[in-house]
């Protein structure tokens, strides 16, 4: 059973179709990718999964709920979490407060959810008292991942999570999805860096057109792109 299901998602902006009938489910435990070239509506997908755009047509559940008015706000309370292809970390608070934000979006309460979610993510070290501001991109993007895993989501919208990191922060961005995944959560990546993919999906989407054309595990569809 899928976490997150969209079905018959279409989108538009002004006259022009970007989404044209997306069937998409995200079951738990497991890593979906969605990949495709750019303006294949990608981020459209996206934004219509993390509540930041209304699709005009099609429902999106969450767990059997239909979602599909919720805004954004009121999905991160019922447990869908995102990262920003921007970075989006606040840059004046530190990494231990960027965290904490986090973990008051939680739907319940965890007093332990900010200690251990920056163990997980190598960040309770003397940095946890720096200033967002000025600390080097792989950094950044372990702040807002563990400020996204710090609410205890159901499922974990990742928007280009590989993005300017090197090959061994990528590696271990890897690792620790992996981990979450076996945890129970339902990831869903966008991602251009297919050797990402490849070793992280259970399952890939390929978009073209506003449309999934092709889907299946990472070896059989990852050589039609
Ligand atoms: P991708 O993420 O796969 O690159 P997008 O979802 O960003 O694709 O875009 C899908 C299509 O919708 C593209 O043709 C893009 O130019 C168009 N588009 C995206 N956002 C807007 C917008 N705000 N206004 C008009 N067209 C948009
Ligand atoms: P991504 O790389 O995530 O697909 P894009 O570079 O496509 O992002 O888009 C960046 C921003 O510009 C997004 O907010 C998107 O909605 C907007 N956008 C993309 N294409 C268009 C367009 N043709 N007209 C207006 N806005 C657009």
């Amino acid at each position: 059973p899928h976490v997150l299901e969209a079905r018959a998602l279409h989108a538009c902006y002004g006259g022009f179709t970007a989404l044209d009938g997306v069937d998409l489910g995200l079951p738990a435990g497991r890593v979906t990718a969605v990949v495709g070239p750019n303006g294949a509506g990608k981020s459209t997908l996206f934004h219509c999964l993390a509540g930041t755009l209304r699709p005009a047509r099609g429902s999106v559940r969450l767990a059997g709920r239909d979602i599909t008015r919720l805004p954004a706000h009121a999905r991160t309370r019922l447990g869908i979490a995102r990262t920003f292809q921007q970075l989006a970390v606040f840059p004046t608070l530190t990494v231990a407060e960027n965290v904490r934000v986090g973990a008051e979006q939680s739907r319940r309460g965890d007093p332990g959810a900010v200690e251990r979610t920056l163990r997980l993510l190598g960040l309770d070290g003397p940095v946890r008292a720096r200033p967002a501001a000025g600390l080097p991109t792989g950094t950044l993007r372990r702040v807002e991942l563990a400020r996204a895993l710090a609410a205890g989501p159901r499922v974990l919208l990742l928007d280009e999570p590989a993005a300017g990191l090197d090959t061994a922060e990528v590696a271990a961005l890897a690792r620790i999805l992996k981990a979450l995944a076996a945890d129970g959560t339902a990831l869903l990546v966008v991602e251009h860096d297919l050797d990402l993919v490849a070793d992280l999906a259970d399952v890939v989407h390929v978009m073209t057109a506003g449309r999934i054309v092709a889907s299946g595990p990472p070896g059989h569809v990852l050589d039609t792109v």
